[in-house]
């Protein structure tokens, strides 16, 4: 409809921008380490002039290594650890009589909204943190030991869409995981400041080993990936059959403010939700509230389209929206890897360092709890 859906979706008015801040300790001598949410390298050329839905990630890699970082992470990687976190976690809840419908929790807005609005419905989110809080503390711990640093020697910086995510990583119980946020606006100001000929860079490669995510991992960044990865890797894990063909779950796609979808999985049907912008998960909380939704997974975004369409992103509108959906399904499409739990350096990390999904030790470094925020609206 051509509507303008820019959004902050906390409802913060002035956004800090925190670019000075990268210099700042770049200057001061950390090892700086960046990780790229999975909708940035759909969003950045946007940013920078090009037409909507251009995907640049090698350019972006290439543009953060001349800005001064010393590794280039894809946040694709730790969205595949949420998928074996939250979907383990889905399946105990499941088996065990858990509180359900579970709601995701990686979108830091939304969590805000629960607290505050729905602090009696806490129990129905996923204890899993973000995926840019997986990788902040992975960062800090993993990686900190396998290269001989301490973790106060590291500046962990993450480039999202979002807005939202500045909080988020500013919240006491995810300690110093991720010190400074930028979003897509701010690290196009960058390349343009630093003189950058951005459209002429050869495109680089992540770094190793986390710098691989699955197609799975791509699509949670337009609404209703998170549920359809989750569903990739539930109904194997669940079935023991591979999906082959039938892995794109169109049921949960599309841009209709609250979806549902059934799937077969075992003995079970499996019900889901899919809602995006707050004025349907206001809706959506009341169903649960009333004990009139039947559902046993719901995928809450704040944005409208999910993080395609994150306020930390150029001007949105829906025309624009399409463009970059259609972007983000082709990547997906294009990857070798299209579920989260193929990703080899996934299943390396569950080998190496936190034994299996709902560890004590992913527990410990993987997974949150939550606060009631209602004094907020005293
Ligand atoms: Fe941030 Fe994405 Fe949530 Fe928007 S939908 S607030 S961009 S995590």
């Amino acid at each position: 409809c051509g509507q303008c859906v820019q959004v902050c979706p906390v409802g913060a008015l002035s956004i800090r921008d925190n670019t000075d801040e990268v210099y700042r300790q770049t200057a001061a001598g950390k090892t700086m380490v960046i990780q790229m949410a999975p909708s940035v390298r759909i969003n950045l050329a946007e940013a920078l002039g090009q037409k909507p839905g251009t995907v640049s990630t090698g350019k972006i890699v290439h543009a953060l290594k001349k800005i001064g970082f010393y590794k280039v992470f894809d946040s694709d990687f730790s969205a595949d650890l949420t998928i074996m976190e939250e979907g383990t976690e889905f399946l105990k809840r499941l088996k065990e009589g858990g509180t359900l419908p579970m709601f995701t929790s990686c979108c830091p807005a939304w969590v805000k909204y629960c607290e505050t609005y729905g602090p009696d419905l806490l129990p129905h989110l996923s204890t899993a943190k973000s995926p840019q809080q997986m990788f902040g503390s992975i960062i800090k711990t993993y990686f900190a030991e396998k290269e001989g640093l301490k973790r106060e020697d590291i500046c962990s910086v993450s480039v999202m869409p979002c807005t939202a995510k500045k909080f988020e990583c500013k919240r006491p119980e995810m300690k110093d995981d991720v010190d400074i946020v930028i979003t897509v606006v701010e690290l196009a100001k960058m390349i343009r400041t630093a003189g950058i000929d951005f459209d002429n860079l050869e495109d680089a490669e992540f770094d190793v080993p986390f710098g691989l995510g699955s197609g799975a991992a791509q699509i949670f960044g337009i609404t209703g990936g998170v549920m359809e990865a989750a569903l990739r890797t539930v109904y194997e894990v669940v079935t023991g059959n591979s999906l082959e063909e039938r892995l794109e779950f169109t049921a949960v796609r599309g841009f209709e403010g609250i979806r549902e979808a059934s799937l077969q999985i075992g003995d079970l049907t499996v019900k889901v939700a899919i809602v995006h912008g707050l004025a349907n998960a206001k809706k959506v909380l009341e169903l649960v509230r009333e004990g009139k939704a039947d559902y046993h997974f719901i995928e809450v975004m704040s944005c409208p389209g999910g993080c395609i369409g994150g306020g930390g992103n150029a001007p949105t509108t829906w025309k624009k929206l399409a463009a970059r959906r259609d972007a983000i399904y082709q990547e997906d499409r294009n990857l070798p890897i299209r579920k989260s739990h193929e990703n080899p350096y996934v299943q390396q990390i569950y080998k190496e360092f936190l034994g299996e999904p709902l560890s004590e030790k992913s527990h410990e470094l993987l997974h949150t709890h939550y606060i009631s925020r209602r004094d907020l609206i005293r």
